[in-house]
């Protein structure tokens, strides 16, 4: 049987609640044992996919085509699951499959209430994917913070599974604010025991309290929290603002929080023990706090002032700098804001551009006038979905002299539609869930950019996207030196292009960035990076 860790957050949100989770089972990992990392979101929609990246950043996809949060992604990033559908659940599709179950008579006779058919159906999702996936530990990740509304049932379903399992099989770990007041050079834990405290009215009482804080904080100030919020004083934890996100997994073990939360939960390390933390600071976290080299990348996107709206990319960009050692300098670029007149000063003197993906007509031309400077300059380039579709689109108007290309996308009626909706989506009226979603193969051709990265010619990524290449055009884009070297064998769609005479510029049509993890960092953002440090020492 699977043993619970519970993760809730309160005081504020933005703790990090992901990164911790990811942290720990990052930690548990490192003691050889399996283990699976589930988020439940309070939000009322069925998924993420949906939802707009101001409000709720990233949307990441898993392999089996799930639109979920961003922090599905730390999950991946930190340990060895593969996430899937099940790895997620929202207020959304717990009702949408109660009511299902209401409408086809499950409960006939019954009146069908929060207590206990939502709660059931969340205690279900939450134990069979532990059952399922035979995990020794399943963290899960409750969302929100204590206190509000929305998150009510997951903890009460929480509170139930608690007293089921027994003590040995599930602990709360609790992730609070300990602010440090200048004024009066302090401490203080008010906050912490407040948010405990209600915790405690929704008969929650937290085994290990997780205190993010800025400063140390003095035994007595631990000592405060572990009287008034009722824990052992060596598991009131500290998770103090580090360097690099990488490093926390470290943190937590300095403070022996592997060896609290195995011990409450009478677990035992299978396998070699400690050996892949130290691989993990050794290849993950030296190199990320103390490269040696230095390039700059700018990444295009319309959603620049929102960096959780490129979680992802922003990571992989990142794993790329640990893999080459260097240090990977950012700059954002808004994409709208990039014309033909100040291109070559917002982007003077970048070793890379990347052109990330995105939806609907903002942006799009600076993103192709992005493309047209890395093109005329030789600066490396890597587009992503629409960052490929703009690499098309700005050859076929530059290179073809085909002035009137462009995306079905923005004008459907498009003189020389290069990007053109995808055939399977022209019947799809539905918003949600409906796009090409999630791992699909790909073959690439030898002597390729992306088979010099990818080293085999079988690959799987993840899509999430309505266009595609309009295959009409190949023959006049190849013929000026466009070249397709990665095509989805079923059906023939494009799914990789490169540039000859340039020293590398790659578009694909997925999104490579969801597969990239700090220690094995994916090859196109791997070579990406390095062409640009070789364009750094030009
Ligand atoms: N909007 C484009 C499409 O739907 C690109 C999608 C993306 O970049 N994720 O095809």
């Amino acid at each position: 049987m699977s043993k619970y860790i519970f993760i809730t957050g309160g005081v504020v949100s933005s703790l990090g609640k992901g990164i911790a989770c990811a942290s720990i089972g990052r930690l548990l990992e490192s003691h050889g044992l399996k283990v699976i990392i589930q988020k439940c979101d309070p939000y009322l929609n069925v998924d993420a996919g949906t939802m707009n990246p101001y409000q709720h950043g990233e949307v990441y996809v898993t392999d089996d085509g799930t639109e979920t949060d961003l922090d599905l992604g730390h999950y991946e990033r930190f340990t060895n699951q593969t996430t899937t559908r099940d790895h997620n659940l929202t207020t959304g599709t717990v009702y949408n499959s109660v009511i299902t179950k209401e409408r086809r008579g499950d409960y006939l006779g019954g009146t069908v209430q929060v207590v206990p058919h939502i709660t059931n159906e969340i205690k279900q999702r939450i134990r069979s994917l532990g059952r399922r996936t035979r995990a020794d530990v399943m963290i899960v990740e409750i969302g929100g913070t204590v206190g509000d509304i929305e998150s009510l049932p997951f903890l009460e379903a929480i509170r139930q599974l608690k007293l089921e399992l027994g003590p040995e099989n599930a602990i709360n770990v609790h992730l609070t604010l300990v602010p440090f007041l200048n004024a009066a050079g302090e401490h203080k834990t008010k906050p912490t025991q407040h948010s405990v405290g209600k915790l405690r009215e929704i008969g929650l009482q937290a085994e290990v309290l997780l205190c993010r804080t800025e400063y140390r904080m003095t035994r007595k100030v631990r000592s405060k929290i572990a009287l008034f919020c009722n824990v052992h004083e060596d598991a009131v934890v500290e998770a103090r603002d580090v360097k690099d996100i990488y490093e926390v997994p470290l943190s937590f073990k300095e403070q022996k929080l592997d060896r609290l939360i195995m011990r409450t939960l009478k677990l035992k390390g299978k396998g070699r023990r400690n050996q892949s933390l130290d691989r993990w600071r050794r290849y993950v976290v030296r190199p990320a706090i103390d490269p040696q080299h230095k390039v700059c990348i700018a990444v295009v996107g319309k959603y620049m002032e929102v960096p959780d709206a490129y979680k992802s990319i922003f990571e992989a960009v990142r794993h790329g700098g640990i893999a080459n050692d260097a240090q990977v300098e950012i700059r954002p670029v808004e994409s709208d804001l990039l014309d033909a007149k100040n291109a070559e000063k917002l982007l003077e003197g970048v070793n890379g551009v990347l052109v990330p993906g995105g939806f609907g007509a903002r942006g799009v031309e600076g993103k192709v006038r992005a493309v047209c400077f890395a093109r005329e300059n030789k600066v490396p380039f890597l587009g992503i979905c629409l960052g490929m579709q703009a690499a098309v689109i700005e050859f076929a108007r530059n290179v073809c002299d085909l002035k009137k290309a462009g995306t079905t996308e923005i004008d459907k009626n498009v003189e020389i539609p290069v990007i053109a909706l995808l055939e399977e989506q022209k019947n799809v009226t539905a918003k949600g869930a409906s796009m090409r979603l999630g791992a699909y193969p790909c073959r690439i051709k030898s002597g390729s950019l992306s088979f010099q990265a990818y080293r085999k010619h079988q690959i799987h990524e993840r899509h999430r996207h309505r266009y595609e290449f309009n295959n009409e055009f190949k023959k006049t884009l190849s013929s000026r030196g466009l070249k397709f070297t990665g095509i989805c064998p079923k059906g023939s769609l494009v799914e990789i292009v490169e540039l000859a005479n340039h020293p590398w510029f790659v578009g694909c049509q997925f999104h490579p960035e969801f597969r990239s993890k700090p220690d094995r960092c994916h090859p196109l953002f791997r070579d990406f990076v390095e062409a640009a440090l070789e364009h750094s020492a030009r």
